[in-house]
């Protein structure tokens, strides 16, 4: 053991053997293997990966294989417990260090560390500039150093940290410069130079892994009543966790008042709340007294609970980035499970009066200030195509982060509801030849109004603006103005109409508005299928440019209200043994709590449906389910395969194995 070379674990393990006998997974995910093989070969790293790929083994795995110790940066409290109480599960002598313990106990840990009880430390950013925490690391073999939601370290990112700036000194401190891995899901160019630089790495590897979360099934719905589509949504999902995040205080308040009133187990969660209810309500759904988190987007960072079957949006959130690592929090145990937003056009003026309020006041630098503010308004915007986008909804998303994706995914609410290609170029000559005469005249205005001159609305503030004198008033009277409105989002999309960047963003034309109006392009929009009843009323040769008009209500309607394709309510995989699934997770809630543990972390749910398909009756065979390392068999194994022993000796029609 005292010559085990760099790349090996204890008693000269390989990352495979470590990932298996400590995590009890038989293999990377994608990103992981480059990222640990870098660390080992002692180059610093960047890792950017989504929300729930596994950012963490990707330290925890080169930490055991070095010697010395490994500090990991975390910004959270919550993140640190659950972190440390998921190692101490897989046998791995972790600790944590933050102002949750007490003076006398910080002592105890560090005692403890010198003594070379740990080998991963969790600390709070805060903690770097402590004298006792520095003397100890100096005197200490730190073999690395890990920063956890890198990303706060940058003030572009979403949650800066000025304690994070702390880190680069801390490093720089040490006597001997440890191996520095940073780790984030957040992914703009700006945040990523941003980390580099400020945590001063070294020549570093970067790794941005993919973006796709394939367990994972997207759905916006539009639905006149938010509370009970929610409701509708819940009812189909009884015994299951999740997050339903509201744009303000008030939103959580009266969705978690009206969800209790229904009989859910739910808590709720904002920075309008004191200290100690905030905490208590995260440990309530942490432990599961509550089944279902209502929170604005304070909620989540530190959060790592792996069960969450879904994720829901009462409100359409300010960017996507925000959106995907929110929504991103369903299913990092990689089971099935659903992201719905439910969007309202009351959502856009809520994020505008948001991102206005934030720079109510701030720094002095006028410009800059507009800028962001522009920014914001630009990040907004590409939120708001994604709830009114009838193209694949994981595609809209990839393609935002700047990922090649398929036209169809078939599991998102837009491909489930079989969409197809309507020729609008019609329509569409219509809105540009009106945009076009405007810019004629050398004026310009917003969707909205352009919309309703199109449809011959007699609004005041179409006709006292003369938009009714336009050859194009009316031309559209048989489309409704919404409809309208989507397909110039759909040309503003597309690129063959513009819009400013304004305060009040107005159309114009571009090149390729010209194709359209000569006849060269053809505007081809998703659009639901009609049902054959209503096909064979409006005839078969619908003229192209009303079949646009005629579908309409087909369009938002089908979405709102109607059922659709998600992954059912229950979390039970794929195996047969629904009843088996029960039993454990009883099993697993018992245990967690003679042991003050979450639940999901003494077992995931994915390894609880391995063992339902796999259904181990030893110690051996328990070894083999996913998500079961050599400390969780020796812990767990007695009461797992006596429970499934009985149900498979108890229950009839089924054919038990002998032993
Ligand atoms: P992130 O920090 O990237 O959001 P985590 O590190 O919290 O994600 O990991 C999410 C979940 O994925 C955890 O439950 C973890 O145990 C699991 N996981 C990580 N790597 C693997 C793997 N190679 N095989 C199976 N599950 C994994
Ligand atoms: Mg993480």
């Amino acid at each position: 053991m005292g010559e085990a070379a760099v790349g090996e674990g204890p008693g000269g393990a390989s990352k495979l053997e470590v990932l298996s006998a400590c995590f009890g997974y038989d293999a990377f995910r994608p990103g992981q293997e480059a990222l640990i093989d870098a660390l080992l070969a002692r180059r610093d790293v960047v890792g950017i990966m989504p929300t729930g790929a596994g950012k963490s083994l990707c330290y925890q795995v080169p930490a055991l294989m070095m010697e010395g110790i490994t500090i990991v940066v975390s910004p959270l409290i919550a993140l640190m417990k659950d972190q440390v109480g998921a190692l101490t599960q897989a046998g791995v002598a972790a600790a944590f260090i933050n102002s949750s313990l007490r003076p006398q106990e910080v002592g105890e840990v560090i005692r403890d560390a010198k003594a070379g009880k740990y080998r991963i430390i969790y600390v709070a950013p805060e903690r770097l500039s402590n004298p006792l925490f520095m003397g100890f690391c100096t005197a200490a073999d730190i073999a690395m150093v890990t920063v956890d939601e890198a990303h706060c370290v940058s003030q572009w990112g979403h949650d800066f940290r000025p304690s994070y700036r702390e880190i680069a000194r801390f490093v720089a401190a040490l006597p001997a410069r440890p191996i520095v891995g940073a780790f984030t899901a957040t992914a703009t160019a700006q945040v990523r130079a941003d980390i580099a630089e400020l945590l001063a790495l070294h020549d570093a590897y970067v790794l941005v892994s993919g973006f796709n979360r394939e367990n994972l099934y997207f759905s916006v719905k539009r639905p006149k009543d938010k509370m009970a589509t929610l409701l509708e949504f819940l009812g189909q999902r009884r015994d299951a966790c999740g997050i339903v995040y509201c744009a303000t205080r008030a939103g959580v308040e009266e969705v978690c008042a009206e969800l209790v009133e229904c009989g859910y187990a739910a808590t709720r969660y904002h920075a309008g709340l004191d200290d100690g209810e905030r905490l208590g309500n995260q440990d309530d759904f942490v432990y599961e007294r509550s089944r279902i988190m209502v929170a604005t987007n304070a909620f989540g960072m530190g959060i790592d609970k792996s069960n969450l079957a879904f994720v829901v949006h009462y409100n359409m959130p300010k960017n996507l980035e925000s959106y995907y690592q929110e929504a991103g929090r369903a299913g990092r145990d990689g089971e099935p499970a659903v992201c719905l937003t439910l969007y309202s056009a009351q959502d856009v003026e809520t994020g505008k009066f948001l991102i206005s309020k934030s720079y109510e006041d701030g720094d002095h630098d006028w410009e800059a200030r507009q800028a962001r503010q522009a920014n914001d308004l630009d990040l907004l915007k590409k939120m708001t195509w994604y709830c009114t986008t009838s193209d694949c909804l994981r595609g809209y998303i990839l393609k935002y982060f700047g990922e090649q994706a398929p036209v169809f995914c078939g599991c998102c609410s837009n491909c489930d509801t079989q969409f197809e290609a309507v020729d609008v170029t019609i329509d569409a000559q219509k809105v540009i030849s009106c945009v076009m005469r405007l810019e004629r005249q050398n004026r310009a205005f917003g969707k909205a109004l352009i919309a309703k001159s199109l449809h011959g609305s007699k609004d005041k503030q179409v006709t006292g603006r003369g938009l009714d004198k336009l050859s194009t008033y009316g031309i559209m009277a048989e489309v409704p103005v919404k409809r309208i409105m989507d397909i110039i989002n759909y040309l503003v999309e597309k690129g063959w109409v513009s819009q400013s960047n304004s305060e009040y963003p107005t159309l114009g034309l571009t090149e390729r508005s010209l194709e359209v109006i000569r006849g060269k392009a053809q505007v081809l929009m998703q659009l639901p299928k009609l049902p054959k009843a209503a096909e064979s009323e409006e005839g078969s040769e619908a003229q192209a440019g009303t079949q646009a008009g005629g579908r309409a209500g087909v369009g938002s309607g089908s979405r709102a209200g109607g059922k659709d394709g998600a992954p059912a309510g229950t979390q039970a995989g794929m195996h047969g043994h629904p009843e088996l699934y029960e039993r454990l997770v009883a099993l697993r809630r018992q245990l967690a709590e003679e042991a003050g543990m979450p639940a999901y972390i003494v077992f995931s749910n994915a390894a609880l449906n391995d063992m339902c398909r796999k259904l181990p009756r030893t110690p051996e065979e328990f070894l083999s389910v996913n998500g079961v390392g050599q400390a969780k068999k020796e812990a767990y194994s007695a009461p797992f395969t006596q429970a499934i022993r009985d149900y498979c000796n108890n229950s009839q029609g089924q054919a038990p194995r002998v032993p």
